[in-house]
């Protein structure tokens, strides 16, 4: 708690009134570009490594980057990101949500150990809330990865995003550069797309191409950040060499 006051006094001599400034700007001309849903590690710092600024985007974190599948939102049993999601894309009509997934990711590798029935056993998941959060809201992105073992890993994963009409097919890895737990990480990261367009009342919208959804994926050894290209099937390194090719795409299909 020391580290954070003393960063707060920091912040006060140095950040705060430029700061204040940006809020004025931002309280009369909102124009947030996109709702990003990262994972709550503390080496991902979303702002930093996108070098976005205040007004840019809105955040939601959580353990693994997960945005529940919209069966569990009867009876208003889980609200927490489908609220940030209409907070974001129908309140403030943003028009681009982001999935941010990482490697090294403690959820990602806890949810590769639920496959073991003694270590998912209910008993387990009532004194753990992290493996209960997990187990109910990313068994569908251990399915997809468990699909992946049994048919091989050089070949492609089928998934939907905005409607059930728009399959992408993705190569998970095809490099084969990242561990297990990464891998699946990656699967989870794009089986989030699919969840978001679970809500009904991101439908139209989505049907209407008002609203995309895309996945990226850090690299928290290298700091190297992918994004998941429909069109070339597989999460591309975005740098020199392929930043005009994946900007091409993007403004293509999404502006
Ligand atoms: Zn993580």
């Amino acid at each position: 708690m020391d580290r954070i006051l003393r960063g707060i006094m920091k912040y006060r001599q140095t950040d705060r009134k430029k700061m204040v400034e940006q809020f004025e700007i931002v309280k009369n001309r909102p124009e947030p570009k996109a709702v990003f849903f990262t994972c709550m590690d503390s080496r991902m710092i979303p702002t930093r490594f996108t070098e976005t600024n205040v007004g840019d985007m809105f955040v939601v974190r959580n353990a693994g980057n997960i945005i529940p599948h919209s069966q569990h939102f009867v009876d208003e049993a889980t609200t927490n990101e489908p609220a940030a999601l209409e907070l974001g894309c129908v309140v403030n009509d943003i028009r681009h949500i982001i999935v941010c997934g990482h490697s090294d990711c403690k959820a990602m590798n806890l949810l590769y150990a639920l496959q073991c029935e003694e270590f998912s056993s209910q008993k387990n998941r009532r004194i753990s809330p992290l493996r209960a959060w997990l187990s109910a809201h990313a068994s569908s992105s251990l399915s997809k990865f468990q699909q992946l073992e049994m048919t091989g890993f050089d070949k492609p994963l089928v998934f939907h995003a905005e409607t059930q009409m728009r399959k992408f097919v993705a190569y998970i890895d095809p490099e084969d550069k990242f561990c297990i737990a990464d891998k699946l990480s990656q699967v989870n990261c794009l089986q989030q797309l699919q969840n978001i367009a679970s809500y009904g009342f991101l439908k139209k919208r989505l049907e209407k191409h008002q609203l995309h959804i895309h996945a990226l994926w850090f690299d928290i050894y290298t700091g190297d950040i992918y994004y998941f290209s429909r069109q070339n099937k597989r999460f591309v390194d975005v740098n020199e060499v392929t930043i005009n090719m994946l900007e091409k795409e993007v403004l293509k299909y999404y502006s």
